[in-house]
């Protein structure tokens, strides 16, 4: 296969369009009245936006930025699902009046929907509310914030739920018709989901809701090795929502994001130098950590490795190198290898399972965006071309 210049991304489109598959056939097979809406924030990019388009997806989006994006990229406002605390005023009456998922987050968002309801007062609109509610005492251990609160959407144990939709039920055209419960895990297990659709029932009877539907939001798992995948999570679902909800008046909507495009990408990068410090030897690569963890969360990566000769059995084990990336900060490490053979100018490291929060979360920093390429039919072709100075200078003035 042609050598193109490191670093870049690659996505594998078969397997994107498996696992988009996989997710559909298992919607279909459990609860056949659902809407996929693609998290934007997980990887915005523009091809990846638009191959989910065409597979039918609704763009899922958490800021006025995402929303004039998928706009952009083709998305009309009644496919758009609009979540988040940070949505705008214009945006957020866009995307009412033409029908499309808005999930209330906030007291703020119902003051804009009680002025935008009393200014079309010959028109009906329905809204979706986000509840947050208490699903670490529900799995203990699992999910993200622990015994510390989420901060997003109207609290269930609190009471701010019941206030909240008391106000939004005072609002004559204005009907309650969504219940949004994204919670974000740790464990991303069945077992989260399976709460997270027993507390809409719970919230559903607990209130009398009439629901069009109900968005679970993201957080799936996808393409990890003794993990669940999509099939493991809907007959779960379905069986939990069928206690309150029929598909024939339901829908079920499902946002992933990760989960579609963790096993479909990889990021290539290449060995340039190496080099001993007080007995450490550093392997020198043109990627950084900033590319594939920005956040610097992860203690391990997935990858493989390309050797550049054919003489990697010959060359000597090294007890330790640490592969580091090619900025200036020392963080900037992704891992230690252990009792390999030694590692050279011009070998690849792959980094696999990269899809997800990190084309998006990537920071220009040193150098600018790395390339992206789609692999089709065992060709690759580039969607976007490595950044330069001229794409960062855009928009700037020298005054
Ligand atoms: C982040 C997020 C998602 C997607 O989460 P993944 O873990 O990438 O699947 C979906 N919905 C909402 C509201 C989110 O904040």
């Amino acid at each position: 296969m042609e050598m193109l210049q490191t670093p870049y991304f690659v996505i594998d489109e078969a397997v994107l369009q498996n696992y988009y598959d996989m997710l559909t056939g298992s919607l279909r097979e459990n609860w056949n009245n659902y809407l996929v809406g693609y998290s934007f924030k997980t990887n915005s990019l523009p091809w990846l936006v638009s191959f989910v388009k065409k597979n039918g997806a609704f763009a899922e989006v958490v800021s006025e930025d995402e929303y004039l994006l998928a706009r952009r990229l083709g998305y009309e406002n009644r496919e758009i699902i609009y979540n988040g605390p940070y949505k705008s005023e214009s945006s957020f009456r866009e995307v009412l009046l033409a029908g499309g998922y808005v999930n209330l987050d906030s007291r703020l968002e119902i003051s804009w929907l009680t002025r935008l309801a009393s200014e079309y007062p010959e028109q009906t609109f329905s809204v979706g509310i986000r509840a947050n509610f208490d699903l670490e005492k529900m799995c203990p251990g699992e999910t993200t914030m622990g015994e510390i609160s989420g901060r997003f959407g109207f609290c269930y144990e609190s009471g701010k739920f019941a206030e909240a939709l008391g106000l939004i039920r005072e609002i004559p055209n204005v009907t309650v018709a969504g219940l949004h419960l994204h919670s974000s895990s740790k464990s991303r297990s069945v077992n989260i989901f399976r709460s997270i659709a027993r507390m809409a029932c719970q919230i559903q009877k607990e209130f009398q809701l009439s629901l069009s539907y109900v968005d679970l939001g993201g957080g799936y798992c996808g393409g990890m090795k003794s993990r669940p995948e999509y099939p493991d999570y809907f007959p779960a679902i379905a069986e939990e929502l069928s206690a309150c909800f029929a598909p024939e008046q339901t829908k079920l909507i499902v946002e992933p994001g990760i989960s579609l495009i963790s096993k479909c990408t990889t990021f290539v990068t290449s060995v340039f130098d190496t080099r001993d410090i007080k007995g450490t030897r550093y392997v020198m690569t043109d990627g950084s950590r900033f590319n594939i963890d920005a956040t610097m969360i992860k203690t391990s990566h997935l990858f493989h490795i390309n050797y550049s000769g054919p003489d990697s059995n010959d060359r000597p084990l090294l007890p330790q190198q640490v592969i580091s990336g090619f900025t200036c900060m020392e963080c900037d490490r992704m891992f230690t290898h252990e009792n390999s053979p030694e590692l050279i100018s011009g070998d690849r490291i792959v980094y696999e399972n990269v899809g997800g929060y990190t084309m998006s979360l990537n920071p220009l920093f040193i150098q600018y965006f790395p390339a992206v390429y789609i692999r089709r039919d065992d060709k690759l072709i580039q969607v976007r071309r490595k950044w330069t100075p001229e794409d960062y200078i855009q928009g700037t003035t020298l005054i």
